[in-house]
Order: structure tokens, then C-alpha cells, then sequence
């Protein structure tokens, strides 16, 4: 049992690996291709989204930068840095109000003068402009921003940045990023009189920075030359180097490898762990911009990529299905196996047993033979064509009668089978002793739908037991029955007459040759036997078929006479004394004793004996009669 779960485990692994290799392999490919198509497609994406922001970007300071000239050498500003009067001052701050709610961009306008003091200055804030009045105004002199306007020529317009906003030597809190634009402010006569310097909310630059087309829906971050980050849409851990508790916080530390890629490569993309960066220095791409800028793109990898999962999704529901269907399908195969094996084993054994030992016809419901095998052609002579459609009556021998037939089919129909001896009739007429059983095939509803009859052919058996059962009870010499099998009979006729003491009268003769002695003397031991012979054959041949004769010593010979009264056994023994005499030629006589039959055999023997001893005496070749009531009167 447990090797056969073994074998059909294994067929079923078999089947589902030779079935499911091409699909696995399939899947396989579909969940690579996806795989290499999505980092394509994210790259893609991440490419796209760099490059809009930092033409975005260039956009943004060229418009502004191209305006500044223009501003720097108005002579609004001019005449109020000469002769700065509040009329004059007045001037230049109105225009700066209006210029600063008409540019989204700008937050601060300021002219500083050569030493780094702020003369003028608006302040722009979500749609307000203020001028920030002369007590306020500081001294920037020493900022880095001051410092490199300082180094600008006439006409030079630079940028720098991204710087944060501080007021009074303290960072504004929260933190303001600021990128800032300037030039000299000069005379005619080319003398530098001061700088024109404008801040420019980065964070409202940024938010332009959005490619909307972006899958991700995120912005790159901006990274100044030392790896700190400069533009973030959170800045918790930006101006690393303006901050001295965030300076380790500079990608220079954080991640040293995507730093040195940055650094090395112009642009390109890097894969770390589950992220992918796409990073661009856009600095040598802004005119204005003279220090490296580096925005760098982060992307989760399968973050957010709904068209990635729901095609995972679609091919894992596929594999699935497959997967589903694979199981069916060896599963149905196996099971088909199992059933055909069975079902060819079954077919074989069917066959088997329809060609073993036993000759069998099957019969419908109606008992019309369907079906015959080769051993019933073969003992009853018939082909299945000769029979097919009849009924098994055909084959009866016509010893039975019809209550015999009734009773076996309600056996069949009470117990399902019958079996018994049968004697049947051949094809050529002969006939057959069979051991026949013959059982009802029936439905799940218990309908008998076939009969099946097997027998074994036993008519030799049977004239074997008939020989040797005439070899071990009749006599050799004589043909007749022998002594043994006359006693059993003697018996059954003592138990029949008592049993029926009033109906049944019978007698029992004994009968002897006379003078037999010289006879074998005379003319030798053969012809003695062929006396007997003669004797018996006599006996058996004028006798009833009811009569039993049997030799029951060496030329003695005993008669059963059934139904006989002692007078009609007187007579018949008479007859046959005579007819012996006629057949060997009046050269043989016999003597016999008769008596009647009672419960007691053995007083039977003894009156028989006594009436045959009486013929003796009485000079032989006479019947004399003993009944055994005189036996009880000799006692
Ligand atoms: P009785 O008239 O008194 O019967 O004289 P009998 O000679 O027949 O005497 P008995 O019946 O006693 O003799 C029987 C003889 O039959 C003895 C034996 O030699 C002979 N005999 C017995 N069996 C056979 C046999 O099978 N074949 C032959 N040929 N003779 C037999
Ligand atoms: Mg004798
Ligand atoms: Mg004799």
C-alpha cells in the first residue's frame, strides 16, 4: 500500500516537473523581463525628472539673471546711492516693492555699499513687500555671499548659493535657503560704488522643480561640492556645513561610494541597496553658478510602481492558475494511470478467468446466453454463435423434472447462487455430469443483471467411481453383485420390510450347485467357472429388475426378492432351477432355500441356509421353503 502511494506520489511529481517546466521557465522570464523593464522604466522616469529640474532650474536664474544688469544700473538707484536723499531712497525702495510682488522669486533686494553695510533693502514674504527701515539694516561685510560679490567684475553677474538667511549674525529659524544673485553697481566712469544682491526663495524655486509627469512624485535633492545637502523638501538634515550638529551629514560620510560615483561621473544612475539614484552636476549647465551642484534623485526601488506589482500581481495570479492547472492535470493523469492499470489488470484477470478451468456461460437479466468461454465449446461442442440468444434449457438431458428447475432458480433468486451436480446433454447428444454454480450478477440496486454458470465437466470422474465401485461390489467371475454388497442390500431390505411391516413382504433365496465338486473333477477348474458364469447369467437375466442376485460363495448364489411373498419366490425359484437346467444342458442342477424377510439378517441367512440345507437332503435340484418362524420353533 505504502510503496503503491510511493509509485503514484512519484508519477505525480514526474508529471507536474515535465508539465510545468516550460511554464516555470515562462514565469520565469515574465517576472526578469518585468524586473528589467521596471528599472527601465524608473530610470527612465528618474532621467526624466533630473533633466526637468535642472533646466527648470537654469530656466529660473537665467530670467532672473538676465534682469538684474538692467536693475543694478537704473538710475533710480544710481542717483539715490549719490545723493541719498529720502525722496531718492523712497524712489528705489517703490520700485524694488513693486518689482519684488511682481517677481514670485524674490525675497530680499538689497544694495550694500563697498564696505558691506545694507543702504537699502526690501523684504518679500507671501505676497507682501516691506522696506526695512534704516535702524534694521547690517552689516554683511563679513558673509561669504559679500566676499564673492566683491570679487565680481562690472557687468559680472554670479550667483551663490544655496546659503541660508541670517539675521543679525543668527540663522533665521526655521531655516530659510537662500540663493542669491549679484552684481557690482557701478559708475559711468566704471568706479564700483557697491552691490546690487537679490535673495531668492529657494524653497518656492524648488517646488517648480516638480516634473508632474513623475511617476515617484519626488524631488531631487540638491547637493553642495561637499556633499551636504543644500535643497531638501525636509530639511532636518541639510546645511551640514552651516550647522556644526549636522556636519557629519554629508553623503561624503553617509554613503561614500554613491558620493565618489557623483563626483567621478557627470551623471549617471547607482544602485544601492533597494534604491536607485539618479544624479546630474548641473553647475557646469548654469552659467551663473560657478561651484558644482548636485542633484541627486532617490528612488525606492518598487516603491510606488503600481504598473511593477499589479504586473507581478497579473503573473503570479498566472503562475497560480498554472499552477492549478498543472495539479489537475497530474493529478487526472495519475489517476487515469491508476484506473487503466487497474482496469487492464482487471480486463487481464477477467480474461484469465474466462479462459481457466471451469467451462462458463454468462446469460443476461432474460437468461439469454451473452457469452461463452473457450472450455464450454470445447466440452459441450458448441460455438458461441450456436448458442448466443437461447436460453441454457437447451443443454438440459431431460433426467430431471420440472420442480427440480423451480427449485434451483429459487435458490438463485433467495441466496444470489446455486451449485450441485447436473447431468446436461452435449452438442453430439452425449452426456455430461458437471458440478455447476451458478450465481446472480447484480446492480447497485440489487437487480440481477447476468448469471454466470461455471462447471467442471466430472462425467469421467464419475465413470471412475462407477468402476471402481462395481470392482470393490461385483463379483469378478460372475458379473453379478458381489457378497459384501449383498449383505448391505439384505440390511436395507431388513430396515425397509420393518419399517413397513404390514405393506412390504420379501423374501431371500439361497442358491447352490449341485454336486459341483465333480464337475470340476470331471472336467477341470475352467469349466467349473464357466459354470458359475453360466449360472449367473441365468439368474440375472430371468430375474426382476427389482430382484438383486448376487454371488455370495464359491457356487452359491443369493437372490433379494423385493415385494415377494414365499409362494411367489417358491415359484420363481423353481422357474429359475429350470431354466439353469435347460442352459447347461440338463447336465447341472441346483438346490435353493427360500425364506421371508424380517428385521434380522442374520436369521434370515440361517433360515435361508436351513431351507437350502432341507433342498439337499431332500435329493437336490428342488426348492425348499423355511420361514422364520419355524426357526423359533426349532429353538
Ligand atoms: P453339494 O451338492 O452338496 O453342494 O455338493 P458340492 O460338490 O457342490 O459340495 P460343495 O457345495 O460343498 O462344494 C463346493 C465346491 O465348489 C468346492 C470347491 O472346490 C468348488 N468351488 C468353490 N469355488 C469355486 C470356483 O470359483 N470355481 C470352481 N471351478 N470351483 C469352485
Ligand atoms: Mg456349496
Ligand atoms: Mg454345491
Amino acid at each position: 500500500m505504502n510503496t503503491n502511494i510511493i509509485k503514484l506520489a512519484g508519477q505525480f511529481i514526474f508529471v507536474a516537473f515535465a508539465l510545468g517546466l516550460v511554464p516555470a521557465l515562462y514565469i520565469n522570464s515574465e517576472l526578469d523581463r518585468i524586473e528589467t523593464q521596471y528599472n527601465r522604466n524608473i530610470q527612465q522616469s528618474s532621467y526624466n525628472q533630473i533633466e526637468y529640474s535642472s533646466h527648470k532650474l537654469k530656466d529660473i536664474i537665467r530670467e532672473i539673471a538676465i534682469s538684474i544688469p538692467t536693475l543694478a544700473q537704473s538710475k533710480t538707484l544710481l542717483k539715490a546711492i549719490k545723493h541719498p536723499t529720502t525722496d531718492n531712497t523712497e524712489s528705489v525702495e517703490d520700485l524694488w516693492n513693486m518689482l519684488a510682488l511682481g517677481q514670485k522669486y524674490y525675497s530680499q533686494i538689497r544694495y550694500l555699499d563697498l564696505d558691506g553695510n545694507e543702504v537699502i533693502r526690501v523684504n518679500y514674504n507671501e505676497g507682501t513687500s516691506e522696506t526695512v527701515p534704516s535702524p534694521k539694516l547690517q552689516n554683511k561685510s563679513s558673509r561669504d555671499y559679500f566676499k564673492k560679490a566683491q570679487s565680481l567684475n562690472i557687468g559680472q553677474v554670479s550667483a551663490y548659493g544655496i546659503d541660508l538667511e541670517i539675521e543679525n549674525g543668527k540663522i533665521v529659524q526655521p531655516l530659510i535657503p537662500a540663493f542669491r544673485i549679484m552684481t557690482p553697481v557701478a559708475t559711468a566712469k566704471n568706479q564700483i560704488l557697491g552691490y546690487f544682491i537679490v535673495n531668492l526663495s529657494m524653497s518656492d524655486i524648488y517646488q517648480q522643480l516638480q516634473y508632474e509627469k513623475q511617476v515617484t512624485q519626488t524631488l531631487p535633492i540638491l547637493l553642495n561640492r561637499s556633499g551636504h545637502i543644500i535643497m531638501d523638501t525636509d530639511l532636518e538634515s541639510a546645511f551640514g556645513h552651516l550647522l556644526p550638529n549636522r556636519a557629519d551629514k554629508t553623503f561624503a560620510i553617509t554613503q561614500p561610494e554613491l558620493w565618489a560615483e557623483i563626483q567621478n561621473h557627470a551623471s549617471g544612475s547607482y544602485l544601492e541597496g533597494e534604491s536607485w539614484y539618479i544624479y546630474t552636476d548641473v553647475a557646469p549647465d548654469i552659467q551663473q553658478i560657478t561651484e558644482p551642484l548636485y542633484m541627486v534623485l532617490k528612488v525606492e526601488n518598487r516603491q510606488f510602481n503600481k504598473l511593477y506589482n499589479s504586473e507581478i500581481r497579473s503573473t503570479i495570479e498566472q503562475s497560480i492558475a498554472l499552477g492549478i492547472i498543472i495539479f489537475l492535470l497530474s493529478s487526472g493523469f495519475v489517476l487515469w494511470n491508476y484506473t487503466h492499470k487497474k482496469n487492464s489488470i482487471e480486463s487481464q484477470l477477467a480474461t484469465a478467468a474466462m479462459n481457466g478451468m471451469s467451462a462458463l456461460v454468462i446469460t443476461d437479466r432474460n437468461n439469454r446466453i451473452i457469452k461463452v468461454n473457450q472450455e464450454f465449446t470445447r466440452i459441450s461442442g458448441y460455438t458461441i454463435d450456436e448458442v448466443r440468444g437461447r436460453q441454457p434449457s437447451m443443454f438440459a438431458s431431460g433426467k430431471y423434472n420440472q420442480e427440480f428447475y423451480i427449485n434451483m432458480w429459487a435458490v438463485i433468486r433467495d441466496n444470489g447462487m446455486w451449485e450441485g451436480e447436473v447431468i446436461n446433454k452435449r452438442k453430439d447428444g452425449s452426456l455430461i455430469t458437471e458440478i455447476l454454480r451458478i450465481q446472480a450478477i447484480k446492480d447497485k440496486l440489487g437487480v440481477i443483471q447476468f448469471y454466470v454458470a461455471s462447471f467442471v465437466d466430472i462425467s469421467r470422474h464419475k465413470e471412475l467411481e462407477k468402476r471402481l465401485r462395481d470392482l470393490s461390489e461385483k463379483d469378478a467371475l460372475a458379473g453379478c453383485w458381489n457378497r459384501r454388497k449383498f449383505d448391505n442390500e439384505l440390511r436395507d431390505e431388513c430396515l425397509r420390510t420393518t419399517r413397513y411391516p404390514d405393506k412390504i413382504e420379501s423374501c431371500l433365496a439361497i442358491l447352490d450347485i449341485d454336486h459341483f465338486k465333480r464337475i470340476n473333477d470331471m472336467h477341470g477348474h475352467d469349466h467349473g467357472d464357466e459354470v458359475i458364469q453360466t449360472v449367473a447369467k441365468v439368474l440375472q437375466r430371468e430375474c426382476r429388475e427389482t430382484d438383486f442376485v448376487a454371488r455370495i460363495g464359491g457356487e452359491e448364489f443369493g437372490i433379494i426378492l423385493p415385494h415377494t411373498s414365499t409362494n411367489e419366490a417358491y415359484c420363481v425359484l423353481n422357474r429359475l432351477r429350470i431354466a439353469i437346467h435347460v442352459e447347461l444342458e440338463y447336465k447341472v442342477t441346483i438346490s435353493g432355500g427360500v425364506t421371508n424377510i424380517t428385521d434380522n439378517a442374520k436369521t434370515n441367512y440361517k433360515c435361508a441356509d436351513l431351507a437350502l440345507y432341507d433342498a439337499k437332503t431332500n435329493g437336490r435340484d428342488t426348492i425348499c421353503i423355511f420361514l422364520d418362524e419355524e426357526i423359533n420353533q426349532i429353538a
